[in-house]
């Protein structure tokens, strides 16, 4: 995938990132501050009609791959659910230098916050990847809390990739269809550290969403921001009907594998979870 001209102004990707933030706060992912969201742009744009402030930033990782793309990224400490009311407030936009170690960093005179993502490092890791394997010129990552799913990898029982997809996406036949490939489990590592940047690209290389062991969700897409966060949706819904019927003693049987499969016939979805 990749976007076509005519591009997308950066107004639209903002409104998408505000639009996203409103939803994941909707279905309880984003309390407090927690969540953050990105978006690369690879194609002419430049961000100082919406951001004129820049200053000179050092990178956590080096990603020379990103140099010369407009990254939109939230900052640290604003609230995901505030961004559609007050964007400018909310984001800044990263142009990585040709070094790939430094960029530079354009905000609103109305910015709200000092830093960037506590998560960037994972970020720019995960834009890196996306970009270098593919010819896309568009990468979304979000990053938000989940309940349900949350709740569940504090669950030893839930803490292997193969029995928490086969539980998680036998209730909605739309599950399996919208992630084939499953949720990616990351087992607990520090926020922020280097050993949860690199396990989250090797995890987002083989799914859309990848689990964040006692701590959250992080979900990539190469076509939207709405889709990165439609997948965060959807793998919580699966989580929540498993919590449901946890505490209903098992009640529900949950779509069969047979029947899982014969849906994947029908809507030719390649998939080795059932
Ligand atoms: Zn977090």
């Amino acid at each position: 995938m990749s976007v076509q001209p005519p591009y997308p102004e950066l107004d639209e990707i903002i409104t998408q990132i505000g639009e996203a933030g409103r939803r994941l706060s909707e279905i309880e992912a984003t309390e407090g501050a927690a969540g953050n969201i990105s978006a690369y742009l690879g194609w002419p744009l430049d961000p100082r009609s919406k951001f004129p402030i820049q200053e000179e930033i050092e990178l956590p990782e080096e990603v020379p791959e990103l140099a010369g793309g407009v990254i939109l990224l939230t900052g640290s400490g604003r609230r995901l659910r505030e961004i559609q009311d007050n964007p400018m407030g909310s984001l800044g936009a990263v142009v990585v230098n040709e070094d790939g170690r430094t960029a530079h960093l354009y905000t609103s005179p109305h910015c709200l916050f000092e830093r960037l993502t506590t998560e960037l490092n994972s970020h720019l890791s995960i834009h890196r990847d996306a970009i270098s394997r593919s010819s896309t010129n568009f990468h979304a990552v979000v990053h938000a809390q989940p309940l349900h799913l949350t709740y569940l990898s504090h669950i030893p029982h839930y803490q292997d990739e193969a029995t928490l997809n086969r539980h998680i996406l036998r209730w909605q036949p739309e599950i399996i269809v919208n992630l084939p490939e499953g949720i990616g489990y990351v087992p607990f590592l520090v926020p922020g550290s280097s050993e949860l940047m690199t396990a989250t690209e090797a995890a987002l290389r083989a799914h859309r969403v990848v689990l964040w062991a006692k701590h959250g969700v992080i979900s990539r897409s190469d076509r939207s921001v709405k889709r990165a966060s439609d997948r965060i949706e959807y793998a919580e819904t699966g989580a929540r009907y498993e919590y449901l019927n946890m505490l209903n003693d098992e009640k529900g049987e949950g779509l069969t594998a047979e029947e899982i499969r014969s849906i994947c016939r029908a809507f030719d979805i390649q998939q080795d979870i059932f």
